[in-house]
């Protein structure tokens, strides 16, 4: 089988890693409502005999899934579709859906009611390419899915190009976990993204072992291409709820050129919720994180709030209450403190729009 082909069934899988009769059945049942892909590089990253190995957990699935706590559509993306592929929830951006096809099927996806199940957005792609074009607002696209980089070469091209010739779009940004888990996808891709940049990546990683050095050859091929590099996390249970562990894939991310933009709170999707952390868990870590880390290796820890309200800051812990115009605070080290807050009333005066 080609080498580039990715693994799809148990008896492959069983190559990579020890399954007895009982977890490849759970795996055949759970596979049959939730699919899986795992490509062979990212595969070969899994401990064979560790059913906890961080890498094997995001891609393996486990019985744990059909539990029935969660939502399936937990971002309340429906209510926000301007067309079958373009998401807008905030006013002057978007998220344009380019496919539902990814390099691997992650265990916690927060699209997995679309991603892998035959849902194409590229059948309204030309719709949403036309509103683009005619809206007057929007000046940012995320291109996401599924995953960009899964598209063929012509495909990712062709969009990039349309979005390009918008003059009103000054920001392009392209969410991809293709550099962490099948990093020789890249490749193929180069010419489009020198081409059309500068782009801003956001790539999707969340453990010190999925630095690898072909992920640092990916990043780069993305930099000499032009491209900006930040980096998102989601905080999942028993893969890397650990300052140490996080603290090590920030540093380590740091240390290759990318900034690490967001630490996500797992959104409440059904199917993934055994990977919840606690907030107060991830608060902790961020606050430890605070203590010992650069500011470059510290992200903003976030929430989308359940339904479609929205992302929010979860770290507002360190303002402890009011008296009048003081206002009492702790520092990381659980010290009180407080601060004036007798500046006058905020009024612009300068902007020009405020006024309008
Ligand atoms: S790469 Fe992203 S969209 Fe694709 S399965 Fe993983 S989390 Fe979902």
């Amino acid at each position: 089988m080609d080498e580039r082909t990715p693994i799809s069934d148990v008896e492959s899988l069983s190559g990579l890693i020890s399954l007895d009769g009982e977890s490849a059945g759970e795996i055949g049942r759970v596979s049959e409502v939730y699919p899986f892909r795992v490509p062979r590089f990212y595969g070969g990253l899994m401990e064979r005999e560790n059913p906890f190995c961080p890498i094997r957990l995001q891609a393996v699935p486990t019985a744990a899934e059909l539990e029935g706590r969660g939502v399936t559509d937990p971002l309340g993306e429906g209510r926000i579709s301007v067309t079958p592929s373009f998401l807008k929830r905030y006013p002057g951006r978007g998220v344009f859906l380019v496919t539902a096809e990814c390099a691997m099927y992650c265990r916690f996806c927060n699209r997995r009611r679309l991603v892998g199940r035959g849902f194409r957005p590229q059948n309204s792609r030309e719709e949403t390419l036309d509103y683009l074009e005619k809206c007057d607002e929007i000046r940012e696209v995320i291109i996401s899915g599924g995953d960009p980089l899964t598209l063929r070469p012509a495909e990712l091209e062709y969009v990039l190009g349309r979005l390009r010739k918008i003059e009103r779009i000054a920001v392009i940004r392209v969410s991809t976990r293709v550099p962490v888990v099948f990093p020789e996808g890249l490749e193929r891709h180069r010419r489009a993204i020198k081409r059309h940049g500068p782009l801003w990546f956001i790539i999707h990683i969340n453990h010190p072992r999925e630095v690898t050095p072909e992920f640092g050859d990916a990043v780069k091929t993305l930099r000499e291409a032009g491209a900006v590099i930040i980096s998102q996390t989601v905080l999942l249970r028993r893969v890397n709820d650990c300052r140490h562990v996080l603290a090590l894939l920030f540093e380590k991310l740091v240390g290759l050129g990318v900034k690490p933009y967001y630490l996500f709170q797992l959104d409440d999707v059904v199917g993934a919720t055994h990977f919840k952390v606690r907030l107060e868990t991830g608060i902790g870590i961020m606050r430890a994180l605070r203590q010992s880390a650069s500011g470059l290796c510290v992200p903003r820890y976030a929430l989308d709030i359940t339904g479609g309200l929205g992302k929010i800051p979860l770290e507002n812990g360190y303002i402890r209450g009011r008296d009048g115009q003081r206002v009492f605070m702790e520092n990381l080290y659980g010290e009180q403190g407080s601060y004036a807050d007798d500046g006058k009333e905020s009024r612009c005066n300068e902007c020009g729009i405020c006024r309008d």
